[in-house]
């Protein structure tokens, strides 16, 4: 669905929902689906078009963990998503598909994909949902206000072009700062904010992170496979995951990196803070088995030059850096080198420091970090606690959960929970 011939055939609706991606169109699908006049207002010319991004075209719909996983993917946060995990589950996710032909596909890490990698199919699916049960959806056009009675009770949204469309209730699901191209440039906490409503700090979340070691360009494209990555704040270890990494022009990406990065752009925000990331390139061995393995080495293989020793652990370019930094020359015979030496090659092979200068920019962030601040949201309903009759779903509330389809999931329950709600409260 997509163009601008098909606006609103009237001013007048029981519920808007203003912007069409994951979180906007299950909201006007579902108040649509249980009778309201729903109208979907979209700034774009296309629905989804963020949608289409995710998981590089493939779409990680969801995951299969159970709600405990789910909420505990959203940190401090996700108690505010039981009741919205609850009444649209990932289970209830995977049947709305299968129900419209979209069958999925699960992964063994229990990411939960379309099962022809397409999010395409996805957005088909939802559209498809809109149009059987008749809501209006409007494109290019941008919702700059929300009209209410004296600033208690919403009576409409005002757009960029002076019209205004009439509405009992209004859905805002306009998303968050990331991506800024696909449409959400954040238009929806300026609409929050004017109701009153506080937006906590705006921060990338799942991003790739920026380091000043001035090696990082000597490295640059290198993956390092199964490395245990640590992020260290003021030297104390923050958090941890075990995965890939990938060495950039800029510093350090991967998705398990992207993960941690949430707990890392935290601590950046703070004067004064220290963060680095420590690899333990020998992960599964303690320090004393390490030390143990150099030693062997080094006496069975005397003769030969460090250099050989690191070749053989390290990828070529890493093997560099790593013997300009733990200050042994390359060129010595092993059995040259000293017990400390040793020592020390040892603890840096378990404990390579990387300093951290900041988070990559919000624009290249998979979600944001912070939004309306959720102490003002009804968690049973959606609905603001300030305004009665305006509901907020997907991107644009302070939740952000880990990747693997908890940011989708979310989008989709909290936009289910909301249309739902707003339509029953029409009754
Ligand atoms: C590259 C990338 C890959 C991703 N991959 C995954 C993945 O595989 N799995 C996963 O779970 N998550 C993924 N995410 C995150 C996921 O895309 C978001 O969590 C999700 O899109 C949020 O949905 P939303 O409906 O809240 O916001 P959005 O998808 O941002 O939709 C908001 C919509 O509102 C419209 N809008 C904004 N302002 C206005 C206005 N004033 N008037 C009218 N319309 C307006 C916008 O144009 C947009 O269409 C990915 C994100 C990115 C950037």
């Amino acid at each position: 669905m997509n163009g601008s011939k098909d606006q609103p055939r009237s001013a007048e609706s029981e519920v808007i929902v203003v912007g069409g991606g994951p979180a906007g169109l299950m909201a006007a699908g579902r108040a649509a689906e249980l009778g309201a006049k729903t109208a979907l207002v979209e700034k774009n010319l296309h629905l989804g078009v963020k949608l289409l991004l995710t998981g590089g075209g493939r779409c990680n719909v969801t995951n299969s963990a159970g709600l405990k996983e789910f909420v505990a993917a959203f940190g401090g946060n996700g108690k505010f998503l039981y009741r919205a995990f609850t009444v649209f589950s990932n289970k209830r996710l995977v049947e709305f598909l299968g129900a419209r032909h979209v069958p999925v596909r699960t992964d063994p890490d229990g990411k939960i994909f379309p099962a022809d990698d397409k999010a395409r199919s996805v957005l088909t699916a939802l559209d498809g949902y809109l149009r059987r049960h008749n809501a209006e959806v409007s494109f290019g056009r941008k919702v700059t206000g929300i009209l209410t009675r004296e600033g208690k009770e919403v009576e409409g949204v005002r757009l960029a072009d002076g019209g205004v469309l009439r509405a009992k209730k209004v859905v805002v699901a306009a998303g968050g700062l990331s991506y800024p191209k696909t449409g959400s440039t954040g238009d929806g906490y300026a609409l929050a904010r004017k109701m009153g409503h506080t937006i906590t700090a705006l921060r990338p979340g799942l991003t790739a992170l920026e380091s000043d070691e001035p090696f990082i360009k000597d490295l640059q494209g290198l993956p390092l496979r199964n490395v245990t990555i640590r992020i260290l704040v003021n030297g104390k270890t923050a958090a941890a995951e075990d995965g890939d990494l990938m060495f950039t022009h800029f510093g350090v990406s991967g998705p398990k990196l992207l993960v941690l990065s949430g707990i890392a752009s935290d601590a950046l925000e703070v004067a004064g803070n220290k963060v680095e990331l420590s690899l333990d390139l020998m992960p599964g061995l303690k320090p004393e088995e390490l030390a143990a393995e150099i030693q062997k080495y080094f006496s069975e293989n005397g003769a030969k030059i460090f250099s050989s020793y690191l070749k053989a652990a390290l990828p070529d370019s890493l093997a560099r850096v790593f013997g300009e930094r733990c200050g042994v020359d390359r060129s010595r015979q092993c059995a040259c080198i000293t017990g400390p030496e040793r020592k020390k090659i040892a603890s840096l092979l378990g404990d390579f420091r990387i300093h951290i200068t900041r988070p990559r920019p919000i624009q290249e962030a998979t979600v944001t970090r912070g939004g309306i601040s959720l102490d003002e949201v009804d968690p049973r309903t959606m609905e603001s606690r300030l305004v009665k009759g305006l509901y907020f779903c997907g991107e644009v509330l302070d939740l952000d959960g880990i990747t693997g389809g908890f940011n989708l999931q979310e989008a989709f329950s909290t936009g289910y929970l909301a249309g739902q709600c707003a339509a029953e409260a029409l009754k």
